[in-house]
């Protein structure tokens, strides 16, 4: 008898996007196996979790952010049921504004109503009275929140183990037969394979032409006994209330790096920034550092190589994972499954010229 496993998908890597992927495919009935080498220091691993409506200091609402909130919404609380574990919590931010030009700055941007739909009531402003450096206004969003992302990666392994789905180690493109039916990888055979391998794609010789513009991110988890927990706090920084007066601050950003360990510099600059945000007594208990798989256009990246048939890439969820992962995993499983057209800036196409010029530079030994 031989014991091969068949299966529709073999997905490699089980972050933030095989994990997704994987659920998302589960549930549409179609059959998975993963491969993942697991490590501490992956993105999703490491990755605050946040997730908030509007970005940056034009306070602009992040790309498509009302579909891909309502969409995780669902999602995720959906999977807690099937997992029976919790690791997803919306709740309101704060925006701590201490400058009259900062003030007037999201005075205007609140007049357009798809930012102001975000305004949140009800809120407790006055437990900050005395907890932070002197601020001039406090604003509240709604459609915001966290989730710990390790958690879910860590109850859906075991979820996938227990159903033998899943096994532990590092793709190798040396066992992998293309067969008439598909792919044999070792005792796997599978229709497709679909490549969630995060920043370690460019290590793939598949995907490294690919124009990622990987960050480095740092982050800290502290201890403060005296901050209110209700809120997520941001300030150029973000603070989240992880429970039992821990909080994790953060992140850095860095697009030069050698490696992928927490530094000295990084940690100076979380903690001058939050010695400028906060008045109570902190003391430091992690520090983390990965790298975020990012593209030059910031977009995820979804679709099939160029030239290998039935080879997929689901990757390039940068610094919004959280949001955009069962999103875009619903959108690829309907391409995959149906043949519905992916969002045009998501798709893989708009880097093929990278990879036309990548092979003819080989082709001419350069
Ligand atoms: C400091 C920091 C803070 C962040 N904060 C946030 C945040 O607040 N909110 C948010 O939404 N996002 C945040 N992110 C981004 C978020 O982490 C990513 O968008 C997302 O987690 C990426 O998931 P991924 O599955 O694509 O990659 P990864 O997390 O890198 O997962 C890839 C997986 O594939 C495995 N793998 C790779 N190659 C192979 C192989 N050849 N064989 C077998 N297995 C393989 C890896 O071991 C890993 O398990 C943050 C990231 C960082 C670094």
């Amino acid at each position: 008898m031989s014991d091969q496993l068949s299966c529709d998908y073999l997905i490699i890597g089980q972050g933030l996007a095989g994990t997704v992927l994987a659920h998302t495919l589960l549930s549409k009935g179609k059959s998975i196996f993963i491969l993942d080498e697991y490590r501490d220091s992956t993105s999703s691993r490491v990755a605050a979790g946040l997730f908030h409506p509007v970005t940056g200091r034009r306070i602009v609402k992040s790309w498509m952010v009302d579909e891909l909130f309502s969409f995780a919404n669902n999602f995720y609380p959906g999977l807690e049921k099937l997992l029976e574990s919790k690791f997803f919590f919306p709740g309101n931010l704060i925006e701590i504004i201490s400058s009259a030009h900062e003030y007037n700055v999201w005075s205007e941007r609140l007049d357009d109503p798809g930012i102001a739909r975000y305004l949140a009531t009800d809120v407790r402003r006055e437990i900050y009275d005395d907890k932070l450096i002197r601020f001039l206004k406090l604003i509240a969003l709604s459609g915001a929140g966290w989730m710990d992302i390790a958690k879910y990666l860590d109850v859906s392994l075991k979820a996938f183990s227990k159903a033998g789905l899943l096994h532990s180690g590092k793709f190798s493109g040396q066992d992998l037969e293309v067969c008439e039916t598909g792919f044999n990888y070792k005792h796997i055979r599978a229709d497709k394979i679909i490549f969630c391998e995060g920043s370690d794609a460019l290590q793939n010789p598949l995907w490294s032409w690919i124009p990622f513009l990987q960050s480095k991110g740092e982050i800290l988890t502290i201890q403060a006994n005296t901050l209110p927990e209700e809120y997520i706090l941001m300030k150029g920084l973000f603070l989240i209330p992880l429970g039992k007066n821990r909080f994790r601050v953060g992140s850095t950003y860095s697009w030069k790096f050698t490696d992928e360990l927490p530094t000295e510099s990084a940690k100076l600059e979380l903690v001058s920034k939050l010695e400028e945000i906060i008045a109570v007594p902190f003391e430091i208990i992690e520090h983390k550092a990965a790298i975020r798989p990012t593209t030059k256009d910031r977009r995820p990246l979804i679709g099939e190589h160029p030239l290998r048939k039935n080879h997929f890439i689901f990757n390039g969820l940068g610094t919004k994972g959280v949001l955009l992962a069962p999103y875009f995993a619903n959108e690829f499983a309907n391409y995959l499954i149906s043949g519905k057209e992916l969002n045009q800036e998501v798709r893989i196409e708009r880097f093929y010229s990278a990879f036309n010029s990548a092979s003819s530079l080989l082709s001419k030994g350069g």
